[in-house]
């Protein structure tokens, strides 16, 4: 069976689901195909920079219904448990991924998305027209393809993705939890090899997400072995996972998680979230990366296809430009500050330099997030 559609995105997570939303809102027919059903767990931290809101009340969305935490305290601490504390002045929300993805899900599918429950398991592009095979054997023909496929799938490969080639040495594990901790603050705390995540999402859950290189992690038989022996050592961490109920029957976890650079256009598809590049999860940006990269890249295609002088050329690269201009100077950010916090003598001189003058972790939270997406050029 072989179908037509004019603007295909592959992957309904945050910013393909974003990216539909936006398409409806500016009136043009949009098909999405998603590999798995709504709703589930997402191995994430769960904090959303509230960078997103002006943009997400432009998309008609209304967080509040999911009644997400207000967040407006950072906590970090080294391994030996040295801990700066700042405030956000922006600030974010804590929301969990099952609830939010599933919202975004359900309100594209009630504003008229075909939604395709189905895995692309591959793609060729001739004579300005995609083709798409399905694992169903369906056949599907675009216009525009978006690849909003997530960190790292079978699909860069068959795309021939040159990060894909590479050794992704990270590991992240995710569970949420009940017990005391405050309803506005975020906490970062490191370890050996790894750094973890805590802050509440709605329904007084806590939500603990770590990562760890995976080098460090398999020295130990388990998860709750590794957690005992290196989490622990943070006394912070201790204190936490001691005083919690776990609610999940076991932790989630995902593995090989690629920080390298990626490609923003490969073979003319467009890519989004963390598709297009993924930021360090300690910045605490990548959420709001994906639904800011949906705009840009919505927006880009709706020029393309309004305007009749615009080639498909010119859509590229003007979508990798804003891209660029946006986001890679908050990716290297993130990567200078991880190379930082994985040397051991580095962060204890790094951490009193910053007890001292705190003002300096203000600037790099805002190095690495974005001001409120501006939606006037929409
Ligand atoms: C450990 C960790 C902690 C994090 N913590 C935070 C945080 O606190 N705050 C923050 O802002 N960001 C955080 N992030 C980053 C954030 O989770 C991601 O940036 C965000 O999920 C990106 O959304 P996405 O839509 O690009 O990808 P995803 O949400 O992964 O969506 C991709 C979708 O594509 C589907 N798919 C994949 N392949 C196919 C296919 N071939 N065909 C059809 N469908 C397909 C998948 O099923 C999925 O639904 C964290 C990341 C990690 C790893």
């Amino acid at each position: 069976m072989e179908s037509k559609v004019e603007i295909l995105i592959i992957g309904a997570g945050l910013a393909g689901l974003t990216a539909a939303l936006h398409f409806l809102k500016s009136g043009f027919p949009v098909t999405l195909v998603e590999k798995n059903t709504y709703p589930h767990h997402k191995v994430c931290g769960e904090y959303l920079s509230n960078e997103v809101l002006p943009y997400l009340d432009w998309l008609d969305l209304n967080l509040s219904s999911l009644a997400p935490v207000a967040i407006h305290r950072f906590n970090f601490s080294t391994n030996d448990g040295q801990l700066l504390q700042i405030p956000l002045p922006l600030g974010g929300m804590g929301i969990s991924r099952y609830s939010l993805d599933h919202y975004l899900f359900q309100e594209a599918i009630a504003r008229g998305c075909q939604m395709i429950h189905d895995t692309v398991v591959d793609l060729s592009f001739e004579e300005d027209i995609f083709s798409l095979k399905l694992a169903s054997q369906q056949l599907i023909k675009a216009r525009i393809v978006i690849g909003a496929y997530g960190k790292r799938d079978g699909l860069d490969q068959k795309l021939s993705r040159h990060f894909i080639q590479k050794k992704s040495p990270w590991l992240a594990v995710k569970a949420h939890y009940e017990g005391p901790f405050p309803d506005d603050l975020v906490a970062l705390h490191n370890f050996e090899g790894g750094y973890c995540g805590v802050s509440k999402v709605e329904n007084n859950k806590i939500n603990i997400c770590y990562l760890v290189d995976y080098a460090s992690f398999k020295k130990y038989k388990s998860i709750p072995e590794h957690r005992m022996q290196v989490l622990y050592q943070n006394p912070h961490l201790k204190k936490i996972f001691e005083e919690m109920s776990p609610l999940f029957d076991q932790p989630i976890t995902i593995g090989q998680i690629s920080f390298e650079k990626k490609s923003i256009v490969e073979n003319h598809v467009l890519m989004i979230g963390d598709t297009a590049g993924l930021i360090h999860p300690f910045c605490g940006n990548g959420m709001a990366m994906a639904i800011h990269s949906a705009k840009l890249c919505a927006s880009a295609v709706i020029d393309y296809l309004t305007s009749e002088s615009s080639s498909r050329t010119q859509l590229e690269r003007g979508y990798q430009r804003l891209w660029n201009q946006n986001f890679g100077s908050r990716i290297t950010a993130g990567k200078v500050m991880s190379g930082i916090l994985r040397k051991k003598q580095l962060t204890s001189k790094f951490m009193r330099i910053l007890i001292k003058y705190p003002f300096l972790m203000s600037m790099m939270v805002k190095k690495t997030h974005g001001n409120p997406i501006m939606t006037d050029q929409v």
